[in-house]
Parts: C-alpha cells; sequence; structure tokens
C-alpha cells in the first residue's frame, strides 16, 4: 500500500528552519537516519525514521540510512540487517544511499591530522579517570592538560603510534584544543580518538584507534551532504562542538544540527540497554518477542506499518519533553485493523453447548459477512450442527440480572445462527459443568426477518464437529508506570498468557502471516510468524481499551 503519511504538520519548527536554510530550493533537502547496530529498533526509531524519511519525501530531498559504527565493542552484524529489514518493513526507501560511519575511518583520521596540524588537537596521556576530574564541573572550570602543549610534530608522531599500535587501550586520547574555561563541559576539550585493539564487523582489525560519537557524527553528516541532522533532545549541548567540528573543514553544505524531544510511551521502556537486558535474561523469547516495543515485537505482534506511521505522525514532534499514552497508539492500531481484518469465529476457552432438539445428524451452512464494516470482503459460509463450543464465560450458572448472555432460562442469539434457550447443566463428579443444554427456535434463523421478539444478547460459537484446535497467545504490557517504585516502573509478571485449548473455524487452517483477524468479542488476532505450522494466534490488540493493572 503507498505509504500516505506526509508530516506536513509534524514539528514545524523544523520545517520553519529548512524553509529558512534552503530557500526556494527544498529539494536540496537531505537528512540521515543514524542507528548504532547495538540493538534492534524500537518505536521511539521508528519516530525518527518516520519523521526523517518523510521530510525528504515531502520536499523531494533525500534521506540516508547510515550506520553510525564506531563502537567496535558492542555491534553486530545481526543487527545492521534487522535495521535495514525494519525500516524497510515501515514503508521507507533508502535506495542507494546506504552508508556505514566505518567507511569514512580514513577520512576521520586525515581530519585528525588536520586538526594536529592546525594546532587543534593534543595527544593526551592523562588517564580517563584524570581526564574526569581535569574537566571540572557546571560550576567550576576545567584545568588544562599538562600535555595540551606538546608541538604540532610531536602530536603527529604520536597519533601516528597510536594508529600503529604502539600503545595500550587507555593509554593515550586524542584530544580537541578547545577551552578548559567553557561554560559547556562538551567544550573542554573533548576527546575525540581513543585507543581500542577491537574487531570491528566492517573493518575487521585494520583499526586499533576509534574516533568518539560526538566528533565522527558531524563529520558523517558533512561528507555524506547532510543539510538537517535531526536528532534527539540530549544532543542539544553538544551541538556547539558540533559546529566546531563542521566548521573547522571547507565542507558545502554545512549541516544543521536540529534536536527534538524523544518519544516516549506510558507503561513502556525503550532503550537498547533496557530490551537488551530483557533478551539477555531469558525473560522474553528474543528481540522479536511479540510483547516488545521493538519493531521486530511489533511486527511479530501484528502491528501495521501504516499504523506505526500513523500514531508517530500524529502525535507531533516538539522540543518539550512529553509522554504519549500508548492507548493512543492502540488506537491507531484499531482504526488501520477495523477495515482489513476478517471477522471469524474463535472460541478461546470452549465449553460444549449441546442443542437437544436439533437432529444429530443435521448440519447446516449459514452465510456470514466476513467484515460488516466493509462489505467489499465479501461473505463465507459456516457449518452450525446439534454440538456447539461456546466461550466459558458466555455461559454463567448463577447469573445476576444484567448477565445478558447465557444462563438457565435465558435465551440468546448464536452469532449468524438461531435464538437459543438454556435448558440446564452435565456437570462431572467434581460438580464441574462439562456441558450445556439448550433447544433452539427455527423460526428464529438469521436473516429470515424473524420478528417475535428480542433476545439482549449474541454469542460465537464454532460446530464442534468442524472445530480446528489452535493456541492463542494473549499480552500484557511488559512494564507498568509506578511512580512508587524507585525507576518509575515495575515488571509486569502477567505480560503473557498462553490459550492451549482454543478451538477456531477452518477457515483458519488458511490463514497466512499476513492476514489480520478479528476474532469475535475477542480481539484482534494475526499468525504467529514463529509457528512453526501450528496454529498459534497472536492477539495484536483488544477490541477495546480495557486496561488493567495487575496487582
Ligand atoms: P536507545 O538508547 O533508546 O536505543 P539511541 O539514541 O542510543 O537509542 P541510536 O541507534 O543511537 O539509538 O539512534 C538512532 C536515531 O534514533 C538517533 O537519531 C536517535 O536520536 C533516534 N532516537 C532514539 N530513540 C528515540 C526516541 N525515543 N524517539 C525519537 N528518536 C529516537
Ligand atoms: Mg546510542
Amino acid at each position: 500500500m503507498e505509504n500516505q503519511n506526509t508530516f506536513e504538520n509534524t514539528g514545524s519548527f523544523i520545517h520553519n528552519y529548512i524553509k529558512e536554510d534552503l530557500k526556494g530550493e527544498l529539494n536540496k533537502l537531505r537528512t540521515r537516519f543514524p542507528p548504532e547496530p547495538n540493538g534492534y529498533l524500537h518505536i521511539g526509531h521508528a519516530k525518527s525514521i518516520s519523521f526523517n524519511f518523510g521530510l525528504a519525501k515531502l520536499y523531494g530531498g533525500k534521506c540516508n540510512l547510515r550506520f553510525d559504527d564506531t563502537n567496535p565493542v558492542k555491534e553486530d552484524v545481526e543487527y545492521v540487517n534487522s535495521i535495514k529489514e525494519d525500516v524497510k518493513w515501515l514503508g521507507f526507501d533508502w535506495e542507494d544511499r546506504l552508508f556505514f560511519a566505518s567507511d569514512y575511518f580514513d577520512k576521520f583520521f586525515e581530519c585528525a591530522v588536520e586538526l594536529i596540524k592546525k594546532d587543534l588537537a593534543f595527544v593526551c596521556d592523562l588517564t580517563a579517570d584524570e581526564v574526569r576530574e581535569y574537566r571540572g564541573t557546571l560550576n567550576t572550570p576545567g584545568k588544562e592538560s599538562p600535555y595540551r602543549s606538546r608541538s604540532i610534530e610531536e602530536n603527529l608522531d604520536l597519533f601516528n603510534r597510536m594508529k600503529s599500535g604502539e600503545f595500550p587501550d587507555g593509554a593515550r586520547t586524542l584530544r580537541a584544543k578547545i577551552d578548559m574555561s567553557s561554560p559547556n563541559i562538551n567544550m573542554r576539550d573533548p576527546v575525540i580518538y581513543r585507543i581500542a585493539h577491537a574487531h570491528h564487523h566492517n573493518t575487521g582489525d585494520k583499526w586499533c584507534i576509534y574516533p568518539m560519537y560526538d566528533y565522527a557524527h558531524p563529520l558523517e553528516d558533512a561528507i555524506e551532504g547532510i543539510t538537517h541532522s535531526i536528532c534527539t533532545l540530549e544532543f542539544e549541548d553538544h551541538r556547539p562542538f558540533y559546529d566546531w567540528v563542521v566548521s573547522r573543514f571547507d565542507f558545502d553544505p554545512r549541516p544543521r544540527q536540529i534536536e527534538f524531544a524523544k518519544f516516549l510511551l506510558t507503561n513502556t521502556i525503550l532503550g537498547k540497554r533496557f530490551l537488551k537486558s530483557l533478551v539477555d535474561s531469558g525473560e522474553v523469547d528474543g528481540w522479536d518477542d511479540p510483547r516488545m516495543m521493538t519493531i521486530a515485537g511489533l511486527r511479530r505482534r501484528g502491528y501495521t506499518p501504516e499504523s506505526i506511521r500513523t500514531c508517530c505522525e500524529q502525535t507531533g514532534l516538539s522540543k518539550a519533553h512529553s509522554v504519549t499514552d500508548i492507548a493512543f497508539l492502540e488506537h491507531c492500531l484499531r482504526e488501520d485493523l477495523k477495515a482489513k481484518s476478517k471477522v471469524v469465529m474463535a472460541v478461546l476457552d470452549p465449553i460444549k453447548l449441546v442443542i437437544t432438539n436439533y437432529p444429530e445428524d443435521k448440519e447446516e451452512l449459514l452465510e456470514v459477512e466476513n467484515n460488516p464494516e466493509n462489505p467489499e470482503m465479501g461473505k463465507r459460509m459456516i457449518s452450525f450442527s446439534r454440538e456447539l463450543y461456546i466461550e466459558r464465560d458466555d455461559f454463567m450458572e448463577d447469573a445476576p440480572a444484567k448477565f445478558f448472555r447465557l444462563a438457565p432460562g435465558k435465551e440468546v442469539r448464536l452469532k449468524g445462527a438461531y435464538f437459543v434457550l438454556c435448558t440446564g447443566v452435565v456437570k462431572d463428579e467434581n460438580g464441574n459443568i462439562t456441558e450445556v443444554h439448550c433447544t433452539y427456535d427455527p423460526e428464529t434463523k438469521s436473516g429470515s426477518g424473524f420478528e417475535g421478539r428480542k433476545v439482549k444478547g449474541t454469542i460465537h460459537f464454532v460446530s464442534a464437529k468442524h472445530a480446528v484446535a489452535a493456541k492463542a497467545n494473549l499480552y500484557d504490557y511488559l512494564t507498568i508506570d509506578d511512580p512508587e517504585s524507585p525507576d518509575g516502573y515495575r515488571k509486569n509478571k502477567n505480560s503473557l498468557i498462553e490459550m492451549n485449548n482454543c478451538v477456531v473455524e477452518p477457515s483458519l487452517t488458511e490463514a497466512t502471516i499476513t492476514d489480520r483477524f478479528q476474532f469475535i468479542r475477542n480481539g484482534y488476532f494475526c499468525l504467529d510468524s514463529k509457528a512453526n505450522g501450528e496454529l498459534i494466534f497472536n492477539r495484536i490488540v483488544g477490541l477495546k481499551s480495557s486496561y488493567k493493572p495487575d496487582k
């Protein structure tokens, strides 16, 4: 389906900068999405992806996918591949613009040499602890490193020897020479290169010095001709150094950094560190566990890319910190699923209903609509017979007056079929109900125009003889906001309920991974992509917002 989201009314302050900077030539806009391949992408990244690619599309510009792979210790090709898959699935295309920061390592090195030659960088022998100590605090200025006045020749010699592997990790750093008394700590001679004898997923063992993020990122943007480098608010204080780096060289255009507040959701902890800890501890079934707010998890859960993009577009983008109610994301999802999903009969927790006055060997085929909201989806036939399955909680032996489903002496409609009147139950030796008995009224067939009397409830069913066994996973949030706990949340112990004895109508054996279903009264479901031929359905979302926190 064509991607309709324009992002025209999202983040107006950013649109204003772009129009101001590019004058009439908006198609010169170049943006990028720059993930570090140290984990799977999450819903927060979806905001950044859809906005950066969306803006480029809106203005006829271009958006690059660039892996910011400057920290070899935490990065991995598994993450590179998952990120590519996720960006594509969300509906965005980087065309031939797939880049890796590690492809620029030579260029970063040359730029560092140039800085040394301009007396704007020096090799420092202070340890990491000492660097921290010399840096000062927000209220006190820093102290200059005793190595700051090294000659250009000595710096060049030492930097080259750092590169050739002469020194152990941590022995020396290359630092920019700016201002130790700057009120902005990021400008106090920041480290721009560190020694790390580490294997890199892309460059192998070629390098044993690696550039720091704050130095590499502006250069990556500048090298690719990015005009607007859109990032999250925590980089605001780093902007002076970003500008310092790009203006030391002759880049045209010179990229401009613009920050916005992170996209956050209630009852949701984002951040790769947290998500990775869930994966590593085995609390979830991998990065694509359907409860994970990763793109891979949302995909396996059954979310549609359209619903995620729409949520990203409609929740706006600003400088002000805010948290979006996750119910809004779920609303966008339901709105999208409503018209796309086939409405089917599936009983999650079955109990047998026997229609005692229906002939034993009779079977009927009844016509039902595939989606009452979308007649284009057509109709299909469902089987009806003497023995059916209904939801256990659609029956109550001692029902209160307000219970409009099945109870002794009460009459309900069976969806798409007949009225049935409950006449009694059968119990086992322990007193558990094993069958509900009823009689049906042949006059009341759905679509026959019967008007003799009305019933208050309609319940769904699956014909026992035709039923197919299935399983269903019902999900809740992994974490729940809790102002009382030190981190502001607690883990939800009941985030997964496995229903292993479900029955579904036979048409569901033909379900494919991309199909979405509405199981009447139980929510939206899709086939689990890791079901391996078994009929396992994931609940994407319930039909109504009905969130209740656990105890
Ligand atoms: P995290 O720590 O949450 O995994 P990150 O910022 O370390 O995120 P990166 O791979 O460095 O992850 O981020 C790639 C891009 O995604 C960056 O431009 C970053 O600003 C943006 N981004 C990350 N989290 C969010 C979020 N919650 N909302 C919007 N953009 C985000
Ligand atoms: Mg990061």
